[in-house]
């Protein structure tokens, strides 16, 4: 029998050695998340799906450390396969969580910004929906619990413009994939963790490399695109993205090549637009539809 929280997934971890600290940078088939090490403490970024709180632990435990060494963990964005394993974790380890002040109603599930199945159906004729679906939903993808507890970073402000976590990220507001959508700059400044802002590979996606998320599952697609162009001024190295691997050719060059992509042989399988006068049914607490990134 398979235990709950199933970590059998391919999982791949990468390291940064900072001046004063450590960044691990942890890649799945369907989500990343990010370990921040500095002096024995821990900062979470992200935490995967409901279904993968136990491989979080597991990717703390191959660094050398424990899930209890977390001295704060921060949210790119409320949605479930960056939230649901964070949630779980939090609620077991009791650390805080902390994201931009915009992003906190949407964690606390006070409205929800995911796409639902009228999102997605434009995609039904493809495969890869179909493939995604089928990993993702044992994953919890359907899941529309939010965090206990959520609070702004600006209650963990340090010097200049980090925060007071280990690893002194320094978040960089990046609205428009959720309202309140924040990417991070971690390793001195060397690597940004852009979340689904700016993402590197997606399963449902048919195009390769740095790119913009799908348009199915943007809140906001024109702001999102201008917080793509803002990361063209960035000079970090290291790219490390919600979705997709490990990306080495700076931040700025990964944000111009998704600027310039398309996302699909078909363009128009991303533009179909909703019949008019038909609406989002509106998000109720407890409710079950189909859910996404
Ligand atoms: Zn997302």
């Amino acid at each position: 029998m398979r235990p709950p929280f199933a970590f059998d997934r391919p999982m791949e971890i990468t390291s940064v050695e900072g001046d004063s600290s450590t960044t691990h940078f942890v890649h799945t088939d369907v989500v990343n998340w990010v370990l921040l090490e500095q002096d024995g403490q821990l900062t979470l970024i992200d935490g995967g799906y409901p279904g993968q709180a136990a491989q979080v632990v597991e990717s703390i435990r191959r660094i050398g450390r424990h899930p209890s060494d977390i001295a704060g963990a921060l949210l790119t964005h409320a949605h479930v396969d960056h939230l649901g394993g964070l949630a779980k974790l939090q609620s077991r380890f009791g650390f805080a969580v902390y994201m931009d002040p915009v992003e906190v109603d949407h964690a606390l599930r006070h409205h929800l910004q995911q796409a639902d199945a009228f999102d997605l159906a434009p995609l039904a004729g493809q495969l890869r929906l179909w493939s995604w679906l089928a990993k993702t939903t044992p994953l919890g993808v359907l899941s529309r619990k939010g965090l206990s507890a959520a609070h702004p970073h600006d209650r963990v402000a340090g010097e200049g413009a980090a925060l007071d976590l280990p690893g002194s990220p320094v978040p960089v507001a990046s609205h428009g994939h959720t309202d309140g959508h924040s990417a991070y700059l971690v390793a001195d400044g060397r690597a940004l963790v852009s979340g689904d802002a700016l993402i590197s590979g997606h399963e449902i996606s048919a195009i390769a490399g740095p790119q913009c998320t799908p348009s199915p599952f943007q809140h906001d697609e024109p702001t999102a695109r201008r917080s793509v162009e803002r990361f063209t001024e960035l000079d970090a190295d290291l790219l490390l993205a919600g979705h997709g691997p490990l990306y080495r050719d700076g931040v700025a060059d990964a944000a111009r090549r998704a600027l310039s992509s398309t996302y699909s042989p078909n363009p128009r399988t991303w533009t179909v637009p909703r019949p008019s006068g038909v609406r989002r049914p509106p998000y109720r607490p407890g409710g079950s539809h189909p859910a996404a990134e």
